[in-house]
């Protein structure tokens, strides 16, 4: 998942951004209206945390381009101004959901949570085959047994099986789960799938997650 945060203030985009790491989230910060509709164009993002008040554009009018260009992409609106109208505005202009700043870390994560699911569907647990990931507790099990992840490991996990028997090229797996640093030209993919392999199929005769020569990866049961 990949989350894109539009905010000028750049202690908050930054509180913002640890919070949705700490949450196995790759996220991405546009301090202004103009690169953040750049950045929306470029990258398939799975949901816009969106400050109304930018120095170049008004969040409203964003939100609205925003719904425009992809029309389920949830847009989750932040500002500092509690006034019962603005608040109308913007779920007028499309937004999904609506919070004043500050705001607290739990609800916070909770509406995130609530809004990336109503784009997917509301299932809190994927499987396949004896895997299972449970998506509140953020953690993975393999035939009942706890298998300990890294934050990353999950968060790829967590896109392949949301897309499972779906070919994942590795841009789309590093657009996904990793941010505007990524280096296309490294292997890391690669190198967290093996670790992923270990941790998931090593200990299991049924391999789930294959490997699409020229391609990518894709986890099934088959
Ligand atoms: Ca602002």
């Amino acid at each position: 998942m990949r989350i894109l945060i539009v905010e000028d203030e750049q202690k908050i985009a930054q509180f913002t951004s640890n919070i949705l790491k700490e949450m196995a989230y790759a996220t991405d910060i546009a301090p202004t209206g103009n690169e953040a509709r750049d950045l929306f164009e470029l990258i398939e993002y799975d949901l816009v945390i969106l400050d109304l008040m930018l120095p170049d554009i008004n969040g409203i009018s964003l939100c609205k381009t925003f719904k425009e260009m992809r029309p389920n992409r949830p847009v989750l609106m932040l500002t500092t101004l509690s006034e019962i109208h603005d608040k109308v505005r913007g779920l007028d202009s499309g937004a999904d959901d609506y919070m004043t700043k500050p705001f607290h870390t739990e609800e916070f994560t909770a509406r995130v949570r609530a809004l990336l699911r109503r784009n997917q569907d509301s299932t809190l647990t994927l499987e396949c085959a004896d895997l299972q990931l449970d998506l509140v507790k953020r953690q993975a099990f393999r035939n009942n047994e706890t298998i300990k992840l890294t934050t990353k490991e999950y968060a790829l996990l967590e896109y392949l099986m949301r897309n499972q028997g779906r070919p994942l090229s590795r841009v789309q797996i590093s657009q996904h789960v990793w941010d505007l640093h990524f280096d296309p030209e490294s292997n890391i993919v690669d190198a967290y799938i093996k670790q992923l392999r270990k941790k998931i199929d090593h200990n299991s005769p049924k391999k789930l997650i294959k490997t699409i020569i020229g391609h990518g990866y894709t986890i099934n049961e088959e």
